[in-house]
């Protein structure tokens, strides 16, 4: 946890973020290039910026973050919430690790 760029609002309520917590998952797959559709596109995330309710939430698993991967979002919000673009947050579900045979 560190602490967010002043200003930046909380992802689920905009008020003004007091931490900054790592994202459920660290990739993202936006699926295959379409200049190029042997390569996949596997975006970052950015950092989730929170206030301190939201983080307790989060922690708590009263608050789900999602993602809006549509290019005038990218952002993050509740998940099943709307965003800006009028898509719902998707849930961002954390990658299981693949069970070695
Ligand atoms: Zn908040
Ligand atoms: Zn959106």
């Amino acid at each position: 946890m560190t602490t967010p760029d002043p200003g930046a609002p909380c992802a689920v309520c905009r008020l003004p973020a007091t931490a900054v917590v790592a994202p459920p998952r660290r990739t993202l797959a936006r699926g295959v290039d379409p200049s190029d559709d042997s390569y996949s596109v596997t975006v970052i995330p950015p950092d989730v910026a929170l206030c301190a309710d939201h983080v307790a939430g989060v922690g708590r698993g009263d608050v789900v973050i999602g993602w809006c991967d549509d290019e005038r979002c990218r952002t993050y919000g509740e998940a099943g919430s709307m965003s800006v673009c009028g898509a719902a947050y998707e849930r961002l579900t954390p990658v299981k690790p693949r069970p070695s045979k």
